[in-house]
Order: structure tokens, then C-alpha cells, then sequence
């Protein structure tokens, strides 16, 4: 069973198609009007004929004014559904009114007419297919008003003959309208679903590309990012000689930090830390967690001593404060600057190795490879 929400987007959007539909077969009503002019020129009296004309175009200029102005205000099913019943109700009499006006004497023209009115049923059926009670308005009107006319003037017999005729094909038309009609909703239903779906999925998928390139922990980009962002850095550097440069840094002693405050406080300090580092960073470099306790900063464009500058400020923003109530910690950071010919593994070797030189050298240090 399909959600009550489901079922009144489905009707909405019928209802929108509808209105769109409406309009564009509405244009080609003069058409219709021409036939039945030219059948009509020599045989109906020129007053009534031009009479029945001036009915038709009256009625046919307010619809297509109403439906402008619905569609202008959003064609929205709740405060349009009920005017939107005026279009096919003024069309139907429009037509109907066929029956006093120009039906007469004429047993041929009589019939040709007739013929036309089950055109124009035929003609409106699709159009109303999505919201059938619209097309029950029509034809019912049609019916009435042709009723209504004919049974005041004096017509023929055979005028009269037309109307079980015609009930007879707007009956079945209507019913096997009836069926498409829920068909073709059954359509949008599914097609709605298939949006739906679709959204869900990619967003879903959205989700997993960014778990997938994301440290759980800290929210800093993941060792499968830095590998692509690495690669793309060697790509422009060795492109246009661009410089950049890759530091390794890696908390100091932070295993007491666990041993002494628990992991959950380890946990803390490692979020704090991410923090900290990207607060220090420009849009354009980027801090991934390696792994443990060792992350990895790539300053884009930046080599020599401007690398040691940034480098030193990390670790001053680091040593400067506590990464948490009373946890003071500090950092060493390994340099390593891009040179001709370093492919990844040799840049993370180099500044691997200058961060373990810092290490040796009594740590919280910066040391270029
Ligand atoms: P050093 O100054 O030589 O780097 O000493 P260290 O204690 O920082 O280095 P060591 O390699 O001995 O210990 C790293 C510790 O980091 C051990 C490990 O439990 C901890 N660690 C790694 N990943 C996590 C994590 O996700 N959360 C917490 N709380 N601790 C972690
Ligand atoms: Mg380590
Ligand atoms: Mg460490």
C-alpha cells in the first residue's frame, strides 16, 4: 500500500500535468471551431452560426485566462482544484450548445456535428486521463446543455436521435478512460518512487565516499585521502615545478596520556589536536590522519623557510596551550620539501626520518629532512 504522503504528491503532480496539458489543447480549439464553421456556413443561419461562434470564443478566452492564472499562482491542488473545475464545465456547455444553435433540419449536417461532439470527447479524454472527475464535468455538461437546447427549440427527430448516441460513447469512453486513467497514476506513482529512490541512493552514496575518505575519530581527511591528495601535489609539482612540502608530526609520549588519564581522555586529545592543527592551516593545505598518533600536514606551494615558519608554528600552537584539563602535550615534526624525482614513498621516508631525528634530539622540535 502506498503512504498517504505518496498518494498526494502522486495527485499533485497529476494535477500540475493536468493544468500544463489543459493549456496547450485549449490552443487548438479554434481548429474545431473552424470545421464546424465550414459545415455550418451554408446550411445554419448566419446569426445563429455567428452567435454560437461568439459563445465559444467568450467561454474559451475566460478558460484560457482562469488556467493562466492558476498555473501563474503555482497550480496547486488544494486552492485550485475546485476553479479548474470551471474549465471543463464552461468547455462542455461551450460544445454543448452546438445542439439549439446549429442543429436543425439538416439530417447530415445533423449527424456530422454529432460526429464532432464525439470528436472533441475523444479529444479531451486523454488530457483529463489523470483526473478523471474533470472529464466527468465535461461530458456531462456537454450532455446537459445539447439535452437542454434541443428538447426547447423545435428541432427534428433525427437531431434528438444524436443525444443516446452520444450518451453511449461518452459512457464507454469514460469508462475505459476510467482504467487508463489509473494506470497512467499507477505511472507517476512508480516514476515518483523511482525519484525518490534514486535521491536516497546517491545521497546515501555521498555518505560512504566521505566515510570512506574521513578518519572516523578526529573528522581530518584519512591516509586513502592523503594518498590522493599526494599524488595529485607530485602530478602539479612535477607539471609546473611547483614546490610543496609534506610534514610528518607525531605527539609526544602520548601513550602516557592514555596509560595515565585513560583512552577516552587519548581520544579527546587527539580530536583537540586535529583542531588545533587546522586552525593553522590555509584552505589550500591539508592535514590527514596517518595513523595512531601521527598526522600528516601538505603545505601547498610552500617549501624552504617558509615550510620551517609553518612547521614551528604548529608546534608552538601545540606546546603553547593544553589539549585538554590538564594535558599538556607537545609535538615533533619532520620536514620533508619536494625535490625532482620524490615520488611519495621517498617523501614520507624523508620526513618520517626527520621526525624520528626530532624524536632522537629530545622531541617537541621541528627538523628538516
Ligand atoms: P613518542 O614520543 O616516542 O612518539 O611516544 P608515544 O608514546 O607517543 O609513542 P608510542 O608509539 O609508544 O605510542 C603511541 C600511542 O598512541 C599508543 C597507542 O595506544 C596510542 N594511540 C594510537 N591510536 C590511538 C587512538 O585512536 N586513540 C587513543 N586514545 N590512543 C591511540
Ligand atoms: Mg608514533
Ligand atoms: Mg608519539
Amino acid at each position: 500500500m502506498p503512504a498517504p504522503t505518496d498518494d498526494a504528491d502522486v495527485q499533485r503532480i497529476a494535477f500540475a500535468q493536468c493544468v500544463a496539458v489543459q493549456q496547450r489543447t485549449l490552443l487548438t480549439a479554434p481548429l474545431g471551431w473552424a470545421l464546424v464553421a465550414w459545415l455550418c456556413w451554408s446550411a445554419v443561419p448566419r446569426d445563429r452560426l455567428l452567435g454560437w461562434l461568439a459563445l465559444v470564443l467568450c467561454g474559451w478566452l475566460v478558460c484560457l485566462l482562469l488556467i493562466a492564472l492558476i498555473r501563474h499562482q503555482g497550480a496547486d491542488i488544494a486552492r485550485h482544484a475546485r476553479p479548474l473545475l470551471a474549465v471543463p464545465v464552461l468547455e462542455g456547455v461551450c460544445w454543448g450548445a452546438m445542439g439549439p444553435c446549429l442543429m436543425g433540419g439538416d439530417a447530415i449536417l445533423n449527424v456530422s456535428l454529432g460526429a464532432i461532439l464525439c470528436g472533441v470527447a475523444a479529444i479531451n479524454a486523454p488530457l483529463y486521463v489523470v483526473r478523471m472527475q474533470l472529464y466527468f464535468c465535461l461530458c456531462g455538461a456537454l450532455w446537459l446543455t445539447l439535452l437542454t437546447g434541443l428538447l426547447r427549440t423545435p428541432a427534428p427527430a433525427q437531431a434528438h436521435l444524436v443525444m443516446p448516441g452520444l450518451a453511449l460513447f461518452l459512457a464507454l469512453l469514460s469508462f475505459y478512460m476510467h482504467g487508463i486513467g489509473q494506470r497512467v497514476m499507477e505511472g507517476i506513482r512508480l516514476q515518483l518512487a523511482n525519484t525518490r529512490l534514486t535521491v536516497q541512493l546517491s545521497e546515501a552514496l555521498a555518505a560512504m565516499e566521505h566515510q570512506a575518505a574521513t578518519d572516523a575519530l578526529t573528522g581530518l581527511p584519512n591516509r586513502r585521502s592523503l594518498d590522493r591528495a599526494l599524488a595529485a601535489q607530485l602530478a602539479l609539482a612535477e607539471r609546473e615545478h611547483r614546490p610543496f612540502t609534506l610534514l610528518m608530526l607525531d605527539l609526544d609520549h602520548f601513550k602516557a596520556v592514555n596509560d595515565t588519564r585513560g583512552h577516552a581522555v587519548g581520544d579527546a586529545v587527539l580530536k583537540a589536536f586535529a583542531q588545533r592543527v587546522q586552525g593553522q592551516l590555509r584552505p589550500s593545505d591539508l592535514c590527514a590522519r596517518y595513523g595512531g598518533e601521527e598526522f600528516v600536514v601538505l603545505l601547498s606551494g610552500t617549501a624552504g623557510l617558509l615550510a620551517i615558519d609553518a612547521a614551528e608554528r604548529l608546534r608552538r600552537a601545540v606546546a603553547d596551550a593544553p589539549l585538554g584539563p590538564g594535558v599538556a602535550i607537545t609535538v615533533s615534526v619532520g620536514i620533508a620539501t619536494w625535490q625532482a624525482g620524490d615520488d611519495a614513498t621517498a617523501l614520507l621516508a624523508r620526513a618520517d626520518a626527520a621526525m624520528y631525528a626530532a624524536k632522537q634530539a629530545g622531541r617537541n622540535r621541528v627538523i628538516a629532512g
